[in-house]
C-alpha cells in the first residue's frame, strides 16, 4: 500500500518512517548532527507479517500512545517496583505535562517526546506462553529460538520459566530474524547482551505480574533499548502495546477448552488470523475488512480500559 506522505510539523523536520511510527528532529538540527531529542509519533497504521496493511486502525496511534506512556509510568516505579530508565524527555509521564508543550496539537495524544538514544540492533523478545513462531518452531524442531523445551506443550501453554529470545533489527524493509543469545554477544558485546537479556525479563516479570492483577496474560512482548548520553541502558520506543505484545484474557485462558477459546486476544492477533487465512504472503496483502479493522480497534480500547481504567 502506498501510506500518506508524513505530516508537516512547525518546528519539527521529519526523518525517518517505519511501518507504524514517523521520527522528527528538531528543525534547527543540522544534517549531520545527532539531536538532543526526537518526536516519534504514532500512526494509525497496522502491520503484520513485515507488510503495512490498507487500511488503518481509526484511533489507534492514539491508543498505543496513551498505553505507552501508561506502561512507562508504572516501570518508572508507580507499580512499586525500581524505576527502570526510559527514553521520555524530562518528565513526560502521565504526571508531568512540560514537554508535551513542544509536541505539535496536530499529533497530539499520539506523539511522544523522546531523547534520542543509541539504539541498539537487537528487538529484546520475552514469552512467557508458547504460541505463534514459538509454537510452530516447537512443533518441527521441540525448541523455540534454539531452547530445548519439556515435550507435550500445546498452543498457548505457559512456559516453565520466561525465555529471552532475541532478534536481530533488520534494516529497513528486511525481515527481523530470530537470533541465538550467543549471536547477540557477537552483535552487542558480551556485558549489553547480558545486560539487554536481564533487564528485558526483568520487565517482562512485572509487567506479567501488573497485567495478572488486572485480569490479563501477557504472553510476550518485544522491548528495544539504546544508551543514553551518559551510557545508561534506557528503555525506549513503544513498550507493552497490543502491538508489540499478546494479551489474552486470564479467564478465558484457564476456562477454554480450545487455543482459540484460550487465547481470547486483546492485540493484532485478529489482523494476524484474517491474514493468515485470506493471503497466501505473495505480493500485496489485501485490504483488511470493515469488520476486521473495527474489531480490532474494539480490542486494543478495551485492553486500555482494562489496565489503565481510562
Ligand atoms: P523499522 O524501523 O525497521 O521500520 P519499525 O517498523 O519497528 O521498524 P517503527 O516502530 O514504526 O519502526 O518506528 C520507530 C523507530 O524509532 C524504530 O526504528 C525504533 O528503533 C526507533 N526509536 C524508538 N525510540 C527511539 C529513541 N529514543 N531514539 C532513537 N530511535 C528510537
Ligand atoms: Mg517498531
Amino acid at each position: 500500500m502506498t501510506t500518506a506522505p508524513p505530516l508537516e510539523l512547525p518546528g519539527w523536520r521529519h526523518v525517518y518512517s517505519g511501518k507504524v511510527r514517523d521520527l522528527y528532529v528538531p528543525a534547527d538540527t543540522a544534517a549531520d548532527a545527532t539531536p538532543a531529542h526526537l518526536l516519534v509519533v504514532a500512526s494509525d497504521r497496522v502491520s503484520a507479517f513485515d507488510h503495512v496493511l490498507s487500511p488503518g486502525i481509526p484511533g489507534k496511534g492514539e491508543l498505543l500512545t496513551t498505553l505507552s506512556l501508561w506502561w512507562f509510568d508504572q516501570l518508572a516505579g508507580a507499580d512499586g517496583g525500581r524505576a527502570i530508565p526510559n527514553h521520555l524527555a524530562a518528565d513526560h509521564t502521565l504526571r508531568g505535562d512540560d514537554p508535551v508543550s513542544l509536541i505539535p496539537d496536530a499529533v497530539r495524544g499520539r506523539a511522544m517526546l523522546v531523547r534520542s538514544l543509541d539504539m541498539q540492533p537487537i528487538e529484546c523478545v520475552v514469552r512467557g506462553y508458547l504460541t505463534g513462531s514459538g509454537w510452530a518452531e516447537y512443533q518441527a524442531e521441540g525448541t523455540v529460538c534454539g531452547i530445548r523445551l519439556p515435550e507435550g506443550l500445546n498452543d498457548g501453554d505457559r512456559l516453565p520459566e520466561p525465555l529471552y529470545t532475541p532478534a536481530f533489527k533488520a534494516p529497513m524493509g528486511e525481515h527481523d530474524e530470530n537470533i541465538t543469545f550467543e549471536r547477540s554477544v557477537e552483535l552487542v558485546g558480551a556485558e549489553t547482551a547480558a545486560a539487554l537479556r536481564d533487564l528485558s525479563l526483568e520487565i517482562y516479570r512485572r509487567a506479567a505480574a501488573t497485567a495478572e492483577a488486572h485480569g490479563l496474560i501477557l504472553a510476550d512482548t518485544k522491548f528495544e533499548f539504546g544508551f543514553d548520553d551518559a551510557g545508561v541502558l534506557t528503555l525506549a520506543d513503544e513498550v507493552l502495546t497490543s502491538d508489540s505484545s499478546r494479551y489474552w484474557d486470564a479467564e478465558a485462558w484457564r476456562t477454554g477448552t480450545t487455543p482459540a477459546e484460550r487465547m481470547a486476544s486483546f492485540d493484532k492477533q485478529i489482523v494476524r488470523n484474517w491474514l493468515a487465512q485470506n493471503w497466501d504472503k505473495q505480493g500485496e496483502p489485501p485490504a483488511l475488512p470493515d469488520e476486521i479493522v473495527e474489531r480490532t480497534r474494539e480490542r486494543y480500547a478495551t485492553l486500555l480500559g482494562l489496565l489503565t481504567g481510562a
